[in-house]
C-alpha cells in the first residue's frame, strides 16, 4: 500500500479526491476524510430541506418526503440536523427509540426501510436544551455523517434548521456534492424575503435548487370545501419565478397534516388515498425522478 496514498476501502477509484492526501493534512485529517468519503460513496443521492423561517413545515415535507420514496422502493435515510429543536422523532413516533453502536458504527433508527438518524435521540428528555457553538455542530454533524452505520442508501435527506446558518453549511461543506436543495415556504411576504436568502445560499455554494414548495397554501374548509388564503397565496410561485427556479407546487393547510405529526404518523403514508397525499406526491415527483422512479 502506498503509504502517502492509502487506498480507501469502498473503492479503487483513483480520481476520487479521497484517494489523495491534501497538502499540510494530518494523518487523522487524512484517515477522517477517506472515512466520510467511503460512507457517502454508497449514498446515490444527497438531498437538502431548507427555510428561510421556522415553523413552515420544513420537517413535514422532509418526513412526507423522505417516506414517499421509501414506500416507491428506494433505500432512504433520514437525517434531521436540526440540532437545536430536532422534531423528527417525534413526527415519526420515535421519541423513545436509543441508540446502539455496531462494529460498521452507530446504528440508524429503522422505520421500515427508512433509517433516521437525529440529535433527539442523544437527548436524555425532549427538554433538554442543546447549546454549541459553530464549530460543535459542525462535529456532530460530522459524526452523523461519517459515524453512522447508514450502509447503502438511493436517498439521504438531510432536515436542516431554518436560515442559513452553521448546520446546512456544515452539511454542504462536508457533503461537497449535494444533488439539490428543496426550499420549503409559507405564501406570506414575510416569510418570501427569507426563502430569496436561501435560494442565494444555495447559489453562492454551487448547490442545485430542485424547487420551492409552498406549505400552508389556503385552508380547505372540512365542512363546505371554501378555501381561504389564511396566509395569502402564491408568493412561494412569485419567488421561484423571479429567481428561476423550479417551482413544486401548493400544499394547503390541513389539520389533520398536523395531527398525523403529533400523532407520530406521516401524512402520506397513513393517508395515501386522499387527493392531499396525490398533491403531496406530484410535489416530489421530481425528486423521485432523480433516481428514475414513478410516484
Ligand atoms: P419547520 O420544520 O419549518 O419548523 P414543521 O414541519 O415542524 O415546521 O411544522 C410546524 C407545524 O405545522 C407542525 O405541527 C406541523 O404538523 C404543522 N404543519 C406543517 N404543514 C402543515 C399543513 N400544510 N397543514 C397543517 N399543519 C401543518
Amino acid at each position: 500500500m502506498n503509504e502517502e496514498n492509502p487506498k480507501c476501502s469502498t473503492c479503487s477509484d483513483s480520481d476520487c479526491s479521497a484517494s489523495k492526501r491534501r497538502r499540510n493534512e494530518t494523518d487523522e485529517e487524512f484517515a477522517d476524510r477517506q472515512k466520510l468519503q467511503s460512507r457517502l460513496c454508497r449514498i446515490r443521492h444527497k438531498i437538502i430541506v431548507l427555510s428561510g423561517k421556522g415553523g413552515v413545515g420544513k420537517s413535514t415535507v422532509a418526513v412526507n418526503l423522505a417516506t414517499s420514496l421509501m414506500l416507491l422502493g428506494k433505500r432512504v435515510g433520514l437525517l434531521d440536523v436540526d440540532i437545536h429543536g430536532p422534531s423528527i422523532p417525534t413526527m415519526l413516533g420515535l421519541e423513545n427509540e436509543m441508540l446502539q453502536g455496531s462494529e460498521e458504527g452507530l446504528l440508524p433508527i429503522e422505520l421500515g426501510d427508512l433509517k433516521v438518524m437525529s440529535l433527539g435521540f442523544l437527548l436524555k428528555n425532549q427538554d433538554e436544551a442543546v447549546i454549541w457553538r459553530g464549530p460543535m455542530k459542525m462535529g456532530a454533524i460530522k459524526q452523523f455523517l461519517q459515524d453512522v452505520a447508514w450502509g447503502d442508501l438511493d436517498y439521504l435527506i438531510v432536515d436542516s434548521p431554518p436560515g442559513t446558518g452553521d448546520e446546512p453549511l456544515s452539511v454542504c461543506q462536508l457533503i461537497g456534492a449535494v444533488d439539490g436543495a428543496v426550499i420549503v415556504t409559507t405564501p406570506q411576504k414575510v416569510a418570501a424575503v427569507d426563502v430569496r436568502k436561501s435560494i442565494t445560499f444555495c447559489h453562492q455554494l454551487q448547490v442545485p435548487v430542485l424547487g420551492v414548495v409552498e406549505n400552508m397554501s389556503g385552508f380547505v374548509c372540512p365542512k363546505c370545501g371554501e378555501v381561504t388564503q389564511i396566509l395569502s397565496s402564491g408568493g412561494g410561485r412569485k419567488i421561484a419565478e423571479d429567481m428561476n427556479v423550479p417551482f413544486l407546487g401548493s400544499i394547503p393547510m390541513d389539520p389533520r397534516i398536523a395531527q398525523a405529526s403529533d400523532d407520530g404518523r406521516v401524512f402520506i403514508h397513513h393517508y395515501a388515498e386522499t387527493p392531499l397525499a396525490g398533491i403531496m406526491r406530484s410535489i416530489i415527483q421530481p425528486i423521485a425522478d432523480l433516481d428514475g422512479c414513478c410516484c
